[in-house]
């Protein structure tokens, strides 16, 4: 069988739902507006996000991502941010962001990550 991932079409990577109520819900992004991460996988995990933290009514230390635009920033760009970042997923502390922040080993399908901040 053929693998699935020789697809020179890439549309899977990314689409922008501009009649979303919450459209769009982040600032800073410059390239097209990725609404396919909506949820981010990477809420449960370490990230390089600028995330803050807070704590819940009922007690439970969340990521407010509010002011991370990774999982938004071109449908190409954020598609490799995110495969990078499950590609080896390390369960987040539920501490505060860190900068700066650790260099990520490579993906298998690297792509310059020009969707993170310098
Ligand atoms: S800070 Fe950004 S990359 Fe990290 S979990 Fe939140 S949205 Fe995802």
């Amino acid at each position: 069988m053929e693998p699935k991932d020789t697809t020179p079409n890439e549309d899977y990577k990314g689409f922008t739902n501009a009649t979303c109520p919450f459209y769009p819900c982040h600032s800073g992004v410059k390239r097209e507006f990725n609404c396919l991460f909506c949820y981010c996988p990477l809420i449960a995990y370490e990230c390089p996000g600028q995330y803050k933290v807070f704590t819940s009514k009922n007690g439970v230390v969340r990521k407010d991502c509010t002011d991370c635009s990774l999982p938004h920033d071109g449908y190409r760009q954020s598609w490799n941010f995110i495969q990078k970042w499950v590609e080896r997923p390390v369960i987040w502390s539920g501490k505060a962001q860190t900068r700066p922040l650790a260099p990520r080993p490579e993906a298998a399908n690297p792509e310059p990550d020009a969707s993170l901040p310098s």
